[in-house]
């Protein structure tokens, strides 16, 4: 790709379409009703048969019950008025890991039902991801920040070995490396590239940063930030004009507009 070819696409991609956050909240909105139902069901049928082992049987099992009841209330609650609202609303902030680990698998599956594609379920909840790091308002030192970029942005004519050494980049122009290596000067935060999970685990125990600022496809960047839970990632969607891991783009503004809300 020449530097012209690669300026008027990323020019192109600095529109990029928002993506749904309605998405995510019909979706954890629906698991936590379909979960109420089953416990709801759970409830019903032993009830029956549980009076014939103890008369209070039933209310224990109902009042543990419904403790888990209003636990899913709660979170899934605090989650939907902390997207709305924009803010931290009844500590959703604390709950940010009971959505990585609990809602996300069970509205993968739930969004499977409806037809809804994993990539767009994982793209929503890493926005809300983003919007329940940001709620915490938290501030970072550009010490404490690691940007972590994937391989595929480095265009693939450049025979530069960057994953060891980032500054091996001459900043031609000819792919986003120039631009994202122009921030890590600007602000002073960390900048590494992985080439692939392991490698980006490896950076993340060797640089020990408080907050990270991912570039990454859907997979990977759920997958990343699932995996360095509690650390809060915040992740931007790369752009694959070419097809996934070739020549990819990232909106710089998107990443610079981050850096400074971090
Ligand atoms: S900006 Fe850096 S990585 Fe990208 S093509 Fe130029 S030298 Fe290679």
């Amino acid at each position: 790709m020449s530097k012209d070819d690669y300026q008027s696409l990323n020019k192109e991609i600095q529109d990029t379409i928002p993506v749904k956050k309605r998405l995510f909240i019909g979706l954890i909105l629906l698991t936590s009703f379909l979960l109420c139902l089953l416990l709801v069901g759970l409830w019903v049928v032993p009830y029956v048969g549980l009076r014939q082992i103890h008369p209070l049987a039933p209310y224990v099992l109902a009042g543990l019950l419904g403790l888990i009841f209003i636990g899913i209330i709660w979170s899934s609650l605090g989650l939907v008025l902390s997207i709305i609202l924009k803010k931290n609303v009844l500590l959703a902030h604390k709950i940010r890991g009971l959505t990585i680990k609990f809602f996300l698998p069970l509205m993968v599956g739930v969004g499977r039902i409806f037809n809804i594609s994993k990539q767009k379920v994982r793209a929503s909840f890493i926005k809300v991801n983003n919007e329940l790091v940001l709620s915490s308002s938290k501030k970072y030192k550009p010490q404490e920040i690691l940007l972590l970029l994937p391989h595929c942005l480095q265009n693939s004519l450049c025979d530069k070995r960057l994953t060891y050494n980032i500054y091996n980049c001459e900043e031609c122009g000819k792919c986003p490396l120039a631009g994202l290596i122009k921030l890590h000067k600007k602000y002073g935060i960390n900048i590494a590239i992985a080439t692939g999970g392991t490698i980006a685990r490896r950076i993340v125990v060797t640089t020990r940063p408080k907050m990270i600022i991912a570039v990454a496809c859907e997979r990977d960047l759920s997958s990343g930030i699932q995996d360095t839970y509690p650390l809060p990632v915040y992740g931007i969607l790369n752009k694959r004009p070419k097809g996934p891991c070739l020549d990819t783009l990232v909106p710089l503004k998107q990443v610079e507009k981050a850096l400074e809300y971090c």
